[in-house]
């Protein structure tokens, strides 16, 4: 639902008021050139967030985008978002001139719960979109003790940031052709990995191209699709998802 007319948008924030939280900026932190650390706080006492669900931005009166909590405190009332900061549509635009101290409009957590607990070891793919999505879903793998692993494809300013934060992923930089430096190194992969991670689940997530790509390769390895999450964030040329 990226756009909506201004009338419905305003019918709906008002009469659906508990589909809507109003959330105040209080902190905007740089990660890196490209990566936006935002901090949302308001009353979020009663409302429930799962991995994997994204909050919608009304970023203008007829605009909306979606975005992933890395981090969701409903007993602390915050919760931060990390942006890539793209500069090639309104939303990133949006975000780099939001003052601190603005009140804004969002949707509360919407979306499937993606975690599966069940499984004990978890693969994730994902660019820089998904990093706030991987640091939710890598808490709740830590928390249960299970092994994990995966590829975060980003643009090479993140680099020194993803490394430092994130031990236990492989980095590569993004090419011009999404997916196929994380697909590269995915076939450097010895046959140990496969034989330990045949039973994983998959979270493919980010540039719906890349996703494409990683899955034909999981599927030629022989990982059943039951096994594959996938949830595009976005595709090029094509405007919110
Ligand atoms: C469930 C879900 C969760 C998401 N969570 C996050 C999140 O936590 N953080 C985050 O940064 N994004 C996230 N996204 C992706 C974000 O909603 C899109 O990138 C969105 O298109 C950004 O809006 P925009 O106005 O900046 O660009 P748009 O107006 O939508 O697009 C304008 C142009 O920019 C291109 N574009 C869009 N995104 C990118 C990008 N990242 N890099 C390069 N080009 C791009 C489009 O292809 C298009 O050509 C999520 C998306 C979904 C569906």
């Amino acid at each position: 639902m990226p756009k909506i007319p201004k009338i419905i948008g305003n019918f709906l924030e008002h009469n659906f008021s508990k589909l809507f939280i109003k959330a105040t900026i209080t902190n905007k932190i740089y990660l890196s050139e490209s990566l936006l650390l935002v901090r949302f706080e308001g009353e979020f006492e009663r409302i429930n967030f799962e991995v994997g669900q994204a909050i919608l931005v009304r970023i203008d009166e007829t605009q909306y985008r979606n975005y992933s909590p890395s981090l969701w405190k409903s007993d602390l009332d915050f919760f931060e978002v990390i942006f890539h900061i793209h500069q090639k549509g309104p939303g990133s635009d949006y975000l780099i001139q939001l003052p601190i101290g603005e009140v804004i409009s969002l949707s509360v957590p919407r979306g499937s719960k993606v975690y599966k607990p069940e499984s004990t070891k978890h693969f994730f793919f994902g660019d820089d979109t998904c990093i706030g999505f991987y640091n939710s879903l890598k808490k709740e793998i830590e928390n249960d003790g299970h092994l994990y692993a995966g590829i975060l494809e980003i643009e090479a300013e993140s680099r020194v940031y993803v490394e430092e934060r994130y031990k236990h992923i492989k980095m590569v930089e993004k090419s011009i052709n999404p997916g196929e430096n994380a697909l590269k190194m995915l076939n450097s992969f010895f046959k140990q990995f496969w034989d330990d991670f045949n039973d994983a689940t998959f979270y493919l997530m980010g540039n719906a191209k890349s996703i494409q790509l990683i899955q034909r390769k999981l599927r030629n390895q022989g990982i059943p699709k039951s096994q594959i999450i996938t949830q595009p964030f976005w595709v090029e040329g094509k405007i919110g998802l």
